[in-house]
């Protein structure tokens, strides 16, 4: 999604739609990036904040650039729309995009078990389900789809959620290590005999016809803070790297959470 963002003009306008404090950082302090949700747990990490319905959006026709909706259509009730007022507010030629879970994966079935559904009130299961009701809603044209991987970052124990204690016992009481280790034995498991254990779901690009990365999934992502990188990235600005026989460790570059490196599979 941040090649979306770096390829936009000066003086663009990005919505974040359902984003909380922001799902993504801003790397462009030239775009207006404008962060809408119901209610804000703290302060956006930059650009300004919209206390809103995203199915009544506050806003001027075409008025945005880039419609950001990162895991959030699967929160909203009024689904048909909020798509509806993403293509309203879509400037001619805007891009839109969109990450949803998987209902049907693992990790996903994990998450709402331990959140009690976790506010998850639409269940996705396929990805031609997903880009049908978006053409058909926004108006905007599908562009490109890409696996998305987890880490579940929610049961680790840096991160305090309130969740249900006894559960998370299962889970080694979230420590980080046993979490990365968890993560490089189920991509191992994909990687060799091709299940989909550790994926989350998927990512898509609509609208702009900006020419979309040609990558493979990226698998590594980090059980801390959740951000996914590129095995080539980190081999250039991870830390920390060690090597045990046939598994390496890495701190990641974004947070210094400890994470076991697991190799890409060629798509
Ligand atoms: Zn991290």
């Amino acid at each position: 999604m941040i090649h979306l963002l770096t390829r936009l003009p000066a003086g663009a306008r990005v919505l974040d739609l359902g984003a909380a404090s922001g799902s993504f950082p801003n790397p462009r302090p030239d775009v207006c990036v404008v962060r809408l949700d119901l209610e804000f747990a703290s302060a956006p990490a930059s650009g300004c904040s919209v206390r809103a319905d995203a199915a009544h959006l506050p806003f001027a026709d075409r008025a945005f650039d880039l419609v950001v909706s990162s895991h959030s259509l699967e929160h909203f009730v009024a689904l048909d729309a909020v798509l509806r007022e993403i293509g309203r507010v879509a400037k001619p030629g805007a891009g839109l995009y969109v990450a949803v879970p998987d209902a049907g994966t693992l990790t996903d079935r994990i998450y709402r078990w331990i959140g009690r559904g976790g506010g998850h009130v639409n269940a996705f299961r396929n990805p031609a389900e997903v880009i049908a009701l978006v053409e058909r809603s926004t108006g905007l044209p599908h562009r490109s789809t890409r696996d998305l991987y987890a880490s579940l970052t929610f049961l680790n124990a840096h991160n305090t959620r309130g969740w249900p204690r006894r559960k998370i016992y299962l889970f080694a009481n979230g420590d980080e290590r046993f979490l990365a280790v968890l993560f490089w034995t189920l991509r191992t498991l994909d990687r060799v005999f091709a299940t989909g254990l550790s994926r989350y779901g998927w990512e898509f690009h609509f609208g702009s016809a900006t020419p979309v990365e040609a990558s493979h999934p990226w698998v590594n992502v980090c059980v801390r803070c959740g951000a996914g990188h590129s095995a080539a990235y980190l081999r250039e600005s991870a830390t920390h790297w060690r090597r045990f026989g046939p598994i390496e460790s890495y701190h990641c570059p974004a947070c210094g959470g400890f994470n076991l490196f697991s190799r890409e599979r060629r798509a």
